[in-house]
């Protein structure tokens, strides 16, 4: 990203507003702007691989693995208004597992870019799906969306809940109940 570039439109922007972005508390907002861009958007520029830097390791369980209220920043792609909240992870290894930070780094690889959530929620499941070639995933994502809390509808306490379910997760009732109740929800 050419953060000189996105300093001058924000610059511009500032204009639009009605602002002078020559006073004072503005002086250097641009620059502030663009760099925290950079960072909200820094999935698309990232290497996936480095994300997961081969913290991936056999092992004979197959076991559920559950990592729950993993904490999402993301932005909408329809309003660049920030969305936010909880997502839960779940997955049975067939043969190969997944360091436990890794399964955040993933979820902030995919959230740092314009998303709508339900995209964010399948793709995180795909992945891990594709990096452990798991039996089943689950992912639960719980967020708030500051563009129905601060315009539009304003629905201010409203959270929207967002699943996607591969392979035995699926397939099978009985796992999914059990990766629902182990991340404290029951079955809708
Ligand atoms: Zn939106």
């Amino acid at each position: 990203m050419n953060t000189e570039r996105v300093a001058h439109l924000i610059r511009e922007l500032l204009t639009e507003f009605g602002e002078d972005p020559n006073r004072q508390g503005l002086l250097k907002t641009p620059e502030r702007v663009a760099k925290a861009y950079e960072f909200l958007t820094g999935g698309y520029h990232q290497d996936l691989k480095a994300v997961i830097n081969e913290a991936v390791f056999d092992s004979e369980a197959n076991n559920m693995i559950v990592a729950r209220d993993i904490e999402i920043y993301s932005l909408c792609e329809h309003h660049m208004l920030p969305f936010f909240g909880r997502c839960h992870i779940g997955y049975i290894a067939n043969k190969k597992v997944l360091g436990v930070s890794k399964l955040a780094r993933i979820a902030d690889y995919y959230a740092r870019r314009l998303q709508i959530q339900e995209r964010l929620t399948s793709q995180i499941a795909r992945e891990i799906m594709h990096v452990v070639d798991a039996e089943g995933v689950g992912v639960v994502m719980e967020c708030r969306h500051l563009c129905m809390m601060m315009r539009g509808v304003e629905k201010q306490n409203s959270i929207m809940s967002t699943s996607s379910v591969l392979g035995s997760f699926h397939n099978d009732p009985a796992t999914r109940m059990e990766f629902m109740e182990l991340i404290g929800r029951t079955m809708p």
